[in-house]
């Protein structure tokens, strides 16, 4: 892997994520691919292979994309094409598909150590602050009610119903964004959800005070 293919899935993927306004933007992926390679250096992974990966871990997601399979295919025609080899883009093909969160009740299946890295860094992205902004992006993108009393969370058993779930916003933090720290793969990135985490708790707390009108005297 050379940088100057580096270089080349850079841009392709900055072309096209550069509309996005649902916080799958480029700088997204930019932040995970910071925290994926701050990951692999203490997890002692291996960098390189952990930051291509990172860059294409949006390309075929099905939030993203109309037909995922074509996406891979896609993919896997440009990965030949700037030159890269038949068994390091077959990994990457395998391992792209398998990142993404699948249900409150579906368990990931076990990957490589730079596969788990990958996904850390993404669910780190998807909690604490940033977290909070990019999950009411997506809803507010996705035409989601902010929150309803009269709606409870679901805990999906299985990734087409996870899929098909329009739930309001605050219900994915039930659903999922609070789930994340226990599903965490590495040490190190257990340590930094922690933080994030209690961010989640404490938004959602105020939230819901101030919904109540439990937040001043009466
Ligand atoms: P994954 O591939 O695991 O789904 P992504 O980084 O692609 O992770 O995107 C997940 C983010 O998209 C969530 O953390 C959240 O911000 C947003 N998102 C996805 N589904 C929903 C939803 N139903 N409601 C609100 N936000 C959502």
């Amino acid at each position: 892997m050379h940088t100057k293919q580096i270089r080349q899935i850079e841009d392709a993927v900055r072309k096209q994520l550069s509309l996005d306004s649902t916080g799958h933007d480029w700088w997204h992926i930019y932040r995970v691919r910071n925290m994926a390679m701050h990951i692999a250096k203490k997890e002692n992974a291996d960098v390189k292979y952990t930051e291509v990966l990172t860059l294409l871990h949006e390309s075929a997601d099905h939030k993203l994309v109309p037909d995922e399979q074509k996406s891979l295919n896609e993919l896997s025609a440009f990965l030949t094409n700037i030159g890269l080899d038949e068994k390091y883009i077959a990994r990457l093909i395998q391992e792209i598909p398998e990142i993404s969160y699948r249900g409150a009740k579906v368990p990931d299946t076990p990957q490589s150590l730079e596969c788990n890295i990958v996904r850390d860094a993404d669910r780190l992205d998807a909690i604490g602050a940033i977290g909070i902004a990019r999950t009411f992006a997506f809803g507010g993108k996705h035409n989601r009610l902010l929150y309803s009393p009269n709606i409870s969370p679901e805990l999906h058993a299985n990734f087409e119903a996870y899929k098909d779930s329009k739930q309001p916003t605050i219900n994915h933090f039930y659903e999922k964004l609070l789930l994340l720290k226990d599903r965490m793969h590495t040490k190190t990135a257990k340590a930094i959800a922690d933080n994030r985490h209690r961010k989640m708790e404490n938004f959602l707390r105020d939230f819901l005070q101030e919904w109540n009108l439990q937040d001043f005297k009466h």
